[in-house]
């Protein structure tokens, strides 16, 4: 291997490290509508337990959905831990807010106020400061965190015939739409180089995650752009996805992943927004605002919500009509219009 990543591996907290590197029996927490961030996180922090001996259960509130199904391991994600397992550590990826795990969370509400806890997240809302946890807001990805945190323990990166690279890799093209983002670093693509040296294949996981989707995904994007509505005068664009766009286009919640970065190529709008009809009387709100604009932090903030200063969302708990008047009210305002 010819990439040293040893000047970036003094920014990994001793205490995470020890933490997940000692761990018996650990469970690992992805956020519920996973994205490959939080999956490829969760798989790297299980190969640098297993590495140490240990043993872990990968846990999901929601199924993994079919497009990351090509990168190895993904088949390991369960909805509740199995009854027998005793776990001694929690490590939560890529949630930057507790309330991000959804239903699993809920349903285990006591084991997961019990046990002792690592959260490694990189969004810049988070506001947890466990004695162990590592939240880094300069990381592009999660992934590039546990990247580092494989590399600072000892974990060779080309783990698993390069199964470990690939996941983590795919973490980072999708959370930098592959280093097209402001949020990626010398650091980011230093770790990439090493996830490529150790065999991750880049170029199809940026094809497979951002250049190729059925045909019925396709017609969903098609709906949605055709409903493309301007505000401030073209400084905001929106449009929404309907329950009934699902059905007519035989697709499901997942598919409309990279619908707002559609929106978001926008030449006048500052801020994109999609708002998503989950069920009647909830709406979800993607949110992507231009660099150097309205921090998209503070627009999903006022709405309960968090995520990133160029990327945030949000659940609301209110029809589609209601949602966006609301949000373009709150949008219009930040924008100073
Ligand atoms: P997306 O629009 O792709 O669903 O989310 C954009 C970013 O905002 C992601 O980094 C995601 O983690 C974060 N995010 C999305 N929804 C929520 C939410 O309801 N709460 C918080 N805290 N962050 C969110
Ligand atoms: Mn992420």
């Amino acid at each position: 291997m010819t990439i040293d990543l040893g000047p970036w591996l003094g920014g990994v907290p001793a205490a995470a490290a020890e933490r997940i590197a000692g761990a018996r029996r650990a469970l690992i927490a992805s956020h519920e509508n996973p994205d490959a961030d939080t999956l490829g996180a969760a798989l790297g922090i299980a190969a640098i337990v297993e590495r140490g001996g240990g043993q872990v259960e990968l846990l999901c509130a929601d199924p993994v959905p079919p497009l990351y199904g090509f990168l190895a391991g993904m088949d390991r994600f369960r909805a509740d831990p199995e009854p027998t397992f005793e776990p001694d550590l929690l490590v939560v990826c890529d949630c930057g807010a507790l309330d991000r795990l959804g239903e699993l969370r809920v349903r285990h509400a006591d084991l997961f106020e019990r046990l002792p806890r690592v959260i490694v997240d990189h969004h810049a809302s988070n506001t947890e400061g466990g004695p162990a946890d590592w939240v880094d807001p300069r990381a592009a990805a999660t992934c590039e965190m546990v990247a580092l945190l494989a590399a600072r323990v000892g974990l060779p990166l080309d783990s698993g015939n390069g199964a470990v690279a690939a996941a983590l890799m795919a973490g980072i093209v999708m959370d930098t739409a592959t280093f097209a983002h402001p949020n990626a670093t010398p650091r980011t693509l230093a770790v990439s180089a090493a996830l490529v040296e150790a065999g991750a294949p880049l170029a199809e996981i940026s094809r497979r995650l951002y250049r190729s989707k059925p045909d019925n995904q396709l017609r969903l994007f098609g709906r949605v752009l055709d409903r493309l509505r301007t505000a401030a005068g073209g400084r905001i664009v929106y449009s929404d996805l309907r329950a009934s766009d699902h059905a007519d286009t035989a697709t499901d919640p997942s598919h409309s992943e990279g619908i707002i970065d559609l929106l978001a190529q926008s030449e006048t709008a500052a801020v994109a927004i999609l708002f998503k009809e989950v069920e009647p009387g909830t709406t979800r709100l993607s949110v992507r605002t231009r660099d150097g604009g309205v921090d998209a932090t503070k627009l999903t903030g006022a709405f309960g919500g968090g995520g990133h200063a160029r990327a945030a969302g949000a659940t609301i708990a209110a029809p589609l009509a209601e949602a966006e008047r609301r949000v373009l009210t709150e949008a219009e305002r930040l924008l100073g219009t």
